[in-house]
C-alpha cells in the first residue's frame, strides 16, 4: 500500500522550482465537488484554494475570505470594470468571480491552484490559460443526484427542483473537460481526482527546469558524450 505521506513527498518534489497548474473543477449541485474539493486540499500539499468573490448572501457556516469573499453588486461592478477577475459570471441570478491576482501569485510560488467554478467560467479559463486543467464532476445517475441533493438537506424542494434542471445544461457541457470523474464510491472518486493532480505534477513541460539540471550533470548538452 503506498503511504499517503509517501504520495505527499512526491507532490512536493515534483512542484519543486516549476510554476503551479491551474486546475478547474465544476459539477452540478450535489454531485460531490465540495466534498471532494476539501479532502483533497487537506491531504495533498502545494495546492490552494481560489476563494471567488461573489454577491450572493453567506449560507450558515460559510467564512468570509475562506468559502468566498462576500461583496455587493456595486463592489463587484468596480473590481470588474478594474480588470480584477480573471474570469466571472452570472450563475443563478448572483455574480462570481476569480481573482487574477491570486490566480497568478499562487502559481508563480509553484502552488497548483483549485478554481471551483461553474461551466461558463471553465471555458473562459481554458480560452485563457491554455495549460489549465479542467476537471467534471459527474454524479453517477440523475435519480443519484436527486438524492444527495435532498439529503444534504441545506435546501428548499424548489431549490432542488431548480438545481436538477440545471444540472443538464451542465452535464451537457462535460466535453470541454479534460478529465471526467465519476462520483459513485467517493474514495475511487477522490482517487482518480488526486491522481490528475499528481500527473499534471509530472509533465515534462511542468519539469523542464529540473529535467534541465539533471540533465546537465549527465552532460547531456556539453558536446559528443564521454562514458566516466
Ligand atoms: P456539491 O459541492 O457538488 O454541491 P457536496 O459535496 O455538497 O456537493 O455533496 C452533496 C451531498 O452528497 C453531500 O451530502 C455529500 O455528503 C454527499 N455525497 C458526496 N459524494 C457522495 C458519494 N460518492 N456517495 C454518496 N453521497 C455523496
Ligand atoms: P454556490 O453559490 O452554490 O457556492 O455556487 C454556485 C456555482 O457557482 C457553482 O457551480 C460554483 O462552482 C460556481 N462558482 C463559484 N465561484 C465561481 C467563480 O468565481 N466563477 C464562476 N464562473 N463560477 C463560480
Amino acid at each position: 500500500m503506498t503511504s499517503r505521506r509517501g504520495g505527499d513527498a512526491i507532490a512536493r518534489e515534483t512542484t519543486r522550482r516549476a510554476r503551479g497548474t491551474v486546475f478547474v473543477i465544476s459539477a452540478p449541485s450535489g454531485a460531490g465537488k465540495t466534498t471532494l474539493c476539501k479532502r483533497l486540499l487537506q491531504e495533498l500539499q502545494g495546492i490552494d484554494f481560489s476563494v471567488s468573490f461573489t454577491t450572493r448572501a453567506p449560507r450558515e457556516g460559510e467564512r468570509e475570505g475562506v468559502d468566498y469573499c462576500f461583496i455587493d453588486r456595486e463592489e463587484f461592478e468596480r473590481r470588474r470594470r478594474k480588470g480584477e477577475f480573471v474570469e466571472w459570471a452570472l450563475v443563478d441570478g448572483q455574480m462570481y468571480g476569480t481573482s487574477g491576482a491570486a490566480v497568478k501569485e499562487a502559481t508563480a510560488r509553484g502552488h497548483d491552484i483549485l478554481l471551483d467554478i461553474d461551466t461558463q467560467g471553465a471555458e473562459n479559463i481554458r480560452r485563457l490559460i491554455h495549460d489549465a486543467v479542467l476537471v467534471f464532476v459527474m454524479p453517477p445517475s440523475r435519480e443519484a443526484l436527486r438524492e444527495r441533493l435532498t439529503h444534504r438537506a441545506t435546501d428548499t424542494p424548489e431549490t432542488v427542483a431548480r438545481r436538477l434542471s440545471l444540472a443538464r445544461g451542465e452535464v451537457e457541457k462535460s466535453p470541454l473537460y479534460d478529465y471526467v470523474v465519476i462520483n459513485d464510491e467517493l474514495d475511487v472518486a477522490y482517487d482518480q481526482l488526486r491522481a490528475i493532480v499528481v500527473a499534471a505534477r509530472c509533465r515534462r513541460e511542468r519539469l523542464m527546469g529540473r529535467i534541465k539540471e539533471i540533465a546537465a550533470s549527465f552532460g547531456v548538452g556539453r558536446g559528443p558524450g564521454r562514458e566516466g
